[in-house]
């Protein structure tokens, strides 16, 4: 069996293959290990290894291991999950990151709340293209306004886009999908300073999303192992 250590080495081998596939600069995609479901020691494992960015799904939980490994001061926590508005507190005051914001009431609390001692919380907004079944993301009609909402909010630093790709989309679709969001992501990033992510790609379509301008790519099970 595979220690998780050797299983990072791999996903980092992965991203730098794309990478130059793509002929995209060394260093251009960052890698963030979801942890979703797994334990501290897990996290700690992976950061001996290295890692440093962290995603979590789940408000609750993720709240719970960022307070245990609170010694580990460098690790950049990302929340990755669906945000009820009712939980906004406690993430503004915890996570580094909230990838998943896609309404306005969702970014004025984040903002309200987010604690002064802290550095502004970095906020990409999640895009629905073509997954209907779920219900979180915005369309990219709806996008436009919520770029201008959160650009002027100075507790938040608005850094990209998000999306979770259908995973049982066909190859057409899935490539259409990719090349719309990076074309929606382009349009921002050089208008906006700090706009600067592209989160997309997970341990199934790592590669499709690197060759699609991917900065991103957020990886669980092939770094952790399958999920309950
Ligand atoms: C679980 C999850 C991931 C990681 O998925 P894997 O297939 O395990 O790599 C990435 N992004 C989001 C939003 C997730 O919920």
């Amino acid at each position: 069996m595979q220690t998780i250590a050797e299983r990072l080495k791999s996903a980092h081998a992965r991203i730098e293959n794309a990478t130059a596939n793509a002929h995209r600069p060394p260093n251009s995609v960052k890698l963030l290990a979801v942890s979703k479901t797994k334990p501290v020691s897990d996290i700690r494992q992976a950061y001996d290894a290295g890692q440093r960015l962290f995603g979590e799904n789940y408000v609750q939980e993720g709240v719970e291991k960022i307070t245990e490994l609170q010694d580990l001061t460098d690790i950049e926590w990302h929340l990755i999950g669906p945000l009820q508005s009712n939980k906004t507190r406690v993430v503004a005051e915890h996570f580094d990151w909230v990838q998943s914001v896609d309404r306005e009431k969702i970014a004025r609390r984040l903002h309200d709340q987010r604690p002064e001692g802290l550095p502004p919380l970095n906020i990409c907004i999640q895009l629905n293209i073509d997954d209907e079944a779920s219900k979180s993301g915005i369309s990219a009609d709806a996008l436009p306004a919520l770029v201008d909402t959160i650009s002027q909010m100075d507790r938040l630093v608005l850094r990209g886009l998000m999306a979770i790709p259908s995973a049982d989309a066909s190859e057409a679709q899935q490539q259409k999908t990719l090349a719309q969001l990076h074309d929606l992501f382009a349009r921002y990033h050089t208008k906006l300073t700090n706009f600067d992510t592209l989160s997309v790609g997970m341990s199934g379509d790592a590669e499709a999303a690197i060759e699609n301008g991917s900065t991103m790519v957020r990886i669980g099970s092939a770094i952790f192992g399958a999920r309950e």
